[in-house]
């Protein structure tokens, strides 16, 4: 159930709906927006008769989510979740977030080279595989810590923060003073044990849609961190297995405003997994823009060919460097900056 307040409701008026909800075996989640605080229950709400709440003093209007996910839909926060970063960056606001590193981290000159580019072209967000989650247990696996160690380095000197993909349980901790962000791949999507154990955690995840995972599904695995109290998530459309094989994936397009109508969560895209071909990476990051992304995961590297994994789909420096002058143009037609 969703309890909207009044916008001039007290505290006092707030927490006695919090206890009344709480009485009837609830879960309530709260979100204090700019102009109403919004009350969600998580629980046994189907036989309850609804009028008793809306008859509490400070309530606007109280009805049921119909949808199967509760705290990932709009309703929960009409006006959008904005993610917040330690140093002031957001995702989710007026800027697109540009988020671009290697798919792998691979040594010291690799990352470091990486990350002055991404801070050059205005970039805020240092992306880079430590644990590499590969098709062949024969290919490279990852640096693991040590390799997050030099891409924290790298994001440190050039004002960057880090997202990095975490694949278990056993390495959120480790990873927790190196990442800004933790990345949930398309393959974990539905590893809900990590998922649950992320919703403890009280830093943003990114949440990647899984490689045959509807909509519906990608907000249900949201829910569990959500349901955890983390309310920081971002979801990131990364291209779907379909019939079509002129591209790796099926990049999605149009989850990108399906998300933001079902969803207050912002969501970006990764154009780099979403087609897999090089060439193809501008035409997708400036078509998910338009449709309304709050950011983009890019995938760049000095020596793109030679890169250790993803190389194909893999952009140059100097490429990603002109990708963004003309991402800015095209930001501004659509009331956005980047
Ligand atoms: C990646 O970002 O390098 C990655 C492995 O992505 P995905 O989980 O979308 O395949
Ligand atoms: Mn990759």
């Amino acid at each position: 159930m969703i309890v909207a307040m009044q916008a001039g409701a007290t505290e006092e008026q707030v927490d006695a709906v919090i206890n009344a909800m709480e009485e009837v075996g609830v879960n309530v989640h709260r979100t204090t927006g700019e102009f109403q605080t919004i009350l969600a229950g998580v629980g046994p709400t189907a036989g309850l008769d609804l009028t008793k709440f809306e008859m509490l003093p400070g309530v606007l209007n109280v009805h049921r989510i119909s949808a199967p996910y509760k705290l990932a839909g709009r309703a929960f926060r009409p006006e959008g979740t904005v993610v917040e970063f330690r140093n002031g960056a957001k995702i989710g606001a007026e800027k697109v977030a540009v988020i671009a590193g290697p798919c792998a981290i691979e040594n010291r000159e690799q990352i470091f080279a990486i990350a002055a580019a991404v801070k050059a072209a205005g970039g805020g967000f240092l992306r880079g595989g430590a644990y590499k989650p590969r098709s062949s247990p024969y290919s490279f696996q990852g640096l693991g810590i040590p390799g997050l160690e030099l891409m924290r380095e790298a994001a440190e000197a050039n004002g960057l923060l880090v997202v990095s993909e975490v694949m278990e349980i056993a390495q959120i901790e480790p990873m927790l003073p190196l990442v800004d962000c933790f990345q949930v791949g398309a393959r974990n999507m539905q590893n809900f044990n990590l998922l649950r154990e992320l919703g403890q955690v009280r830093k943003p995840i990114l949440l990647k849609r899984g490689i045959a995972a509807t909509v519906e599904e990608l907000l249900l695995s949201s829910e569990y961190i959500l349901s955890g109290g983390n309310y920081d998530v971002i979801l990131c459309e990364r291209g779907i297995r379909t019939y079509e094989t002129a591209t790796r994936n099926t990049m999605d397009i149009a989850a990108i405003p399906v998300i933001k109508k079902l969803s207050h969560l912002p969501i970006v895209a990764d154009p780099s997994h979403g087609t897999g071909r090089r060439d193809m990476v501008p035409a997708m990051a400036k078509a998910a823009v338009a449709a309304g992304a709050d950011g983009l995961i890019i995938e760049i590297h000095p020596n793109a060919d030679k890169a250790v994994s993803d190389a194909a789909q893999t952009l140059f420096l100097d490429q990603f460097e002109k990708l963004v002058g003309e991402l800015r143009g095209l930001a501004a037609a659509v009331g956005r900056t980047l």
